[in-house]
């Protein structure tokens, strides 16, 4: 961690800046000017480093991949400009008609949609079971198995899988694991040795910090073997470890335009500076929140892995340790008494976002699921009478105390 701590903040540039600028300049232009046609050619071609068109490459955004690169020791890291955009196109780089992606229907509500919505009408299926029962996820797997993906704690049921053995199901049977790992910033769980093998993830959360800027990030580990791909295979014999990375890079992010501002990428590099001070707080107030909550009156049950007694209590902790990040739901006795504390909030805001600094509230069923039908928020697991709380870096007896009064 000592290590980590310092590589949250000193990472050099690729080149010295022409005015020895401390922090790495905005650079605000979409194209960049070539001293020849030949230079030109070399990096439109791929066969230089040189920038040519933002929608492919920035030099504020590339310094921000490399600061995420220099925490991860990844194979290769790419920004977008949203959390989902991420995830729409890491999974459009491993899938085709034909293939599956097998995953859960305990997902944040956006990426639920883009799978069902958008991706499967091009023939993708989309299997969907019980991510926490590697027996079941094993069944679901068949020669045409293009990734496992999963969020490594879901939002906002906050359930647990246990990534290491879904990682050797997905090495065995020759699937990548993708993870969407929102809830839990890379810096605080071993991603590549629990056997993820691509990790999603928003950075408009954690990394931004604030909640100044939308952004999301893929990173591949370069640990999986594409040869052994379903859709990458191709791609392996000529690329090997960096098929993914390529087909991302060169055929699906270029082409769908959503790579990550240089504006976000100055304001999110700043935010990576303070993850692990801002993570360590927060999470830290949220597990004193959830102990408070748990003998709270008027509380019906309080729902955060980090509490002793939670169902993914035990594997939570192997994976990401006594903290398991900072958000938490709880349970009042019906609709009405959610709406009601809500409106009585007066520290809390309400509003959606995760990981600000600023502690939100919301009711997940009527809001962010808003548009579902009461039987798919069943077997999504989203119960009418909870409140999530992201929890803020706010003094956590200020925010107990809010909430003790909006539940009067
Ligand atoms: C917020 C969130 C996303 C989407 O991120 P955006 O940056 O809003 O596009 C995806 N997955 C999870 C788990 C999230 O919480």
């Amino acid at each position: 961690m000592a290590e980590k701590k310092t590589t949250l903040i000193q990472v050099p540039f690729d080149k010295p800046d022409a005015y020895h600028a401390l922090n790495m300049p905005l650079y605000h232009s979409v194209a960049f000017e070539f001293d020849s046609a030949e230079e030109m050619e070399l990096a439109f071609t791929g066969r230089s480093a040189g920038h040519a068109y933002s929608r492919i490459t920035n030099p504020t955004v590339q310094y921000f991949e490399k600061r995420v690169q220099a925490l991860t020791r990844a194979l290769s890291v790419t920004a977008m400009n949203t959390g989902m955009s991420a995830i729409s196109n890491a999974l459009i780089t491993v899938s085709k008609a034909g293939a599956n992606i097998v995953t859960s229907k305990h997902l944040f509500s956006n990426t639920m949609a883009f799978l069902f919505d958008v991706l499967a009408p091009f023939g993708v299926e989309i299997r969907t079971c019980d991510l926490t029962n590697p027996d079941v996820v094993r069944q679901h797997i068949d020669e045409n198995t293009c990734a496992i993906f999963l969020e490594i704690i879901t939002n906002p049921q906050l359930e647990v899988a246990d990534l290491g053995k879904l990682g050797v199901i997905g090495k065995e049977a020759g699937v990548p694991l993708i993870a969407d790992s929102t809830i839990v910033p890379f810096t605080h769980y071993p991603a590549r040795e629990l056997g993820v093998n691509i990790e999603v993830l928003s950075s408009t959360k954690y990394l931004a910090g604030g909640g100044t800027s939308l952004g999301g990030l893929i990173i591949d580990y370069g640990n999986f073997n594409w040869k052994q791909s379903k859709t990458l295979g191709e791609f392996a014999q000529q690329y090997k470890a960096f098929a993914f990375t390529k087909k991302l890079r060169s055929e699906v992010h270029s082409n769908l335009g959503c790579y990550m501002t240089p504006h976000a990428a100055y304001m999110q590099t700043l935010g990576l500076e303070t993850l692990g001070l801002r993570y360590k707080t927060q999470a830290e107030n949220t597990l004193v929140l959830a102990k408070k909550l748990s003998i709270t009156p008027g509380i019906v049950s309080v729902n955060y892995p980090g509490l002793p007694g939670h169902p993914f209590h035990e594997v939570a902790k192997q994976q990401f340790g006594e903290l398991t990040g900072a958000v938490l739901t709880f349970s009042l006795e019906n609709r009405q008494a959610c709406f009601s504390f809500l409106n009585k909030l007066k520290l809390v805001r309400r509003a959606t976002n995760l990981f600000e600094n600023k502690s939100l509230a919301i009711h997940p069923a009527s809001t962010i699921f808003g548009n579902f039908k009461s039987e798919q928020l069943e077997q999504m697991n989203i119960d009418e009478r909870a409140i999530r709380l992201s929890v803020g870096l706010e003094d956590v007896e200020d925010i107990y105390q809010d909430i003790v009064q909006a539940l009067q």
